[in-house]
């Protein structure tokens, strides 16, 4: 390990950008598919291991399939979540928006109000356990439609969970303009959820301002071709609106097609607010802290730079004002205290 890396592996974080069954690390799985024993994923660890071993876009696809298919009942929702907060600990991550697609789970048989109580009692034990604050985004299937869209603001308004803090847009851009999901997103705005949709990972800026203009967004999820376009990055600089960057994500998914291409530094010189997150970690063979040692290679950055990274996150989470305040002086102290 290098410092730098122990440096990360220590500092206390955030993190913004990361979904709840992208997030089932082998171990979670290996749970998962022992109360399922019909399920068609490797149960011993070894060719679990070799499952898990990230190949191309398409096999990531296949993997979370079959992890969709290990979430059953509100018990398997309850435990991921919970589980997902004990590797989120393990990396000094202090804070997470999780991802949450309530509709795959729902469509699939789990009651939307089992789902809501297996989510928040994850949360409640996984703040008292591992001393994680665990907080929600809800966001919509694209590839599902008005009908997705609809019924996950319906959940997300209606139901709404305490840890609720922001109305999401996933899944394929291309052929579903973020402009038709705008009465969505409205309704979940004026019921005070932030808008963070995903916009700019697989198409071009067009859609970001779509995502800017007609879905209110806050934070931008990716947001990769933001550099297309220097009125847009402008713009996002200006305004202070911050991109949930996933560099490892986004080569995986062939969005970007190298880290060395990486538009992030692009991004940083330009003055836009960049956080440093991990999309689907175990699936793409990332964590956290290898994001940030990402990061810290494509940025030429110290620990003092990797720092001020992961003040960012703070400062674009949807953390009360305390709470903000508080991970930001761990932050800081984390780097007072470190050699050199
Ligand atoms: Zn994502």
């Amino acid at each position: 390990m290098t410092d730098l890396t122990a440096f990360i592996a220590a500092l206390p974080k955030a993190e913004l950008h990361v979904h709840h069954v992208g997030s089932a690390s082998p171990r979670i799985v290996a749970e998962l598919a022992s109360r399922h024993p019909d399920t068609a994923v490797p149960k011993d660890p070894e060719a679990l291991a070799e499952f898990f071993t990230f190949r191309d876009f398409a096999h990531f696809i296949e993997l979370y399939i079959s992890v969709v298919d290990l979430i059953r009942e509100p018990e398997d929702i309850r435990l991921l979540t919970y589980e997902i907060a004990r590797d989120l600990a393990r990396q000094q991550v202090r804070y997470a928006e999780l991802t949450v697609t309530p509709h795959t789970s729902v469509k699939r048989g789990i009651p939307d109000v089992a789902f809501m109580e297996a989510i928040e009692d994850a949360r409640t034990a996984a703040e008292r356990d591992f001393g994680v604050v665990l907080r929600w985004c809800f966001d919509i299937p694209s590839e599902l439609g008005l009908p997705a869209a609809e019924e996950t603001a319906r959940m997300a308004c209606e139901l709404r969970p305490d840890g609720l803090v922001s109305f999401g847009l996933g899944g394929p851009e291309t052929g579903w303009p973020r402009g038709q999901f705008k009465p969505y997103f409205d309704r979940a705005v004026a019921e005070g959820l932030h808008s963070v949709p995903h916009a700019g990972e697989t198409t071009g800026p067009r859609t970001i301002w779509d995502a800017l203009t007609e879905l209110r967004a806050e934070r931008v999820g990716h947001g990769t071709s933001a550099v297309e376009d220097p009125r847009l990055l402008a713009h996002l600089a200006e305004h202070r609106i911050p991109l949930e960057v996933c560099p490892t994500s986004n080569v995986a998914t062939k969005a970007v097609p190298s880290l060395a291409e990486h538009p992030l530094p692009a991004m940083v010189e330009a003055g836009v607010l960049v956080t440093i997150n991990s999309d689907d970690p175990p699936m793409f063979g990332t964590d956290l802290n290898n994001e940030y040692a990402v990061a810290a290679r494509l940025l030429g950055l110290d620990a003092a730079g990797v720092a001020a990274l992961a003040r960012n996150a703070v400062e674009a989470s949807f953390l009360d004002e305390p709470g903000k305040a508080r991970l930001t002086a761990e932050i800081d102290a984390h780097l007072a205290a470190w050699p050199g």
